[in-house]
């Protein structure tokens, strides 16, 4: 009997043994999965991180390129081609009070001065731009009287470059002197007698480059002021210009002061 009884305990036993080492192995393979899931999380997390934050120190990099092509050259001289597929030319101009000192070199013979903001530099690329034009050079200004940019639209003239000029009509009351250097060349500029004023300064060069900002071409505003000029051709800045021109030269065209024409 007790024999038995010990036969039938060890059975048990040894049926338990079994479902312990299944259960071991069941486990096992369990906790090596649940270690595999983990791992592969623990990764992801780590490679999403490390891509993070590579591409905020790109961004970083590339923020820090823009503004120190920005502010590389004193007072924000700069001139920007961007070689993408879209834009290709920002050229940023500020006048400053130091612009009354490049005075003194604005003869044409004279060198610019060393300043990256000089004055000088920046009229003269002005007119290297105008001097590009081959096809139509439309200008809306609020004043016109620098005989420096008068003689590069004269000289686009020259060159069979069709000539479109809005001018507000004090101009016509303050200065007549470019007004008639332009009148002899052909040039007829246009205003109208309005109740406000006409106050645009920018430029259209062969419908694809544009000038523009808050200087009037003066030579008091270039080397007195402080004054602001962008020069693009990002298609989406020109396009509402050349727009708004068309706009205006069709109204101003049709009913232009007669002193203008005189
Ligand atoms: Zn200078």
């Amino acid at each position: 009997m007790s024999v038995t009884i010990c036969l039938h305990i060890c059975f048990i036993q040894v049926k338990n043994y079994t479902d312990f080492q299944r259960f071991s192995r069941s486990s096992i393979q369990v906790l090596t999965m649940m270690k595999t899931v983990t791992i592969v999380i623990t990764s992801g997390i780590l490679v999403t991180e490390v891509v993070w934050q590579l591409y905020k120190v790109y961004i970083s990099r590339y923020r820090k390129e823009a503004i120190n092509m920005t502010n590389g050259s004193t007072n924000g001289s700069t001139k920007q081609i961007y070689k993408n597929t879209e834009t290709k030319l920002y050229d940023v101009m500020f006048f400053s009070k130091d612009s009354n000192l490049c005075r003194s070199h604005l003869g044409l013979k004279l060198t610019p001065c060393m300043k990256l903001n000089c004055a000088v530099r920046y009229v003269r690329r002005l007119i290297q731009y105008l001097d590009s034009a081959t096809d139509s050079l439309d200008i809306c200004m609020y004043f016109f009287t620098f005989p420096d940019l008068a003689k590069a639209v004269i000289n686009a003239k020259h060159r069979n470059v069709v000539i479109r000029m809005i001018l507000d009509e004090s101009m016509t009351q303050n200065d007549r002197s470019q007004i008639i250097n332009f009148y002899k060349e052909g040039i007829q500029p246009v205003s109208q007698k309005l109740d406000i004023l006409m106050h645009h300064k920018f430029a259209i060069i062969d419908n694809k480059i544009l000038i523009s900002g808050s200087i009037n071409w003066t030579k008091s505003a270039f080397f007195g002021n402080f004054e602001n000029v962008l020069v693009t051709d990002e298609v989406a800045i020109v396009k509402p210009f050349i727009y708004e021109f068309e706009k205006m030269w069709t109204m101003f065209s049709k009913t232009a002061s007669p002193g203008l024409h005189n």
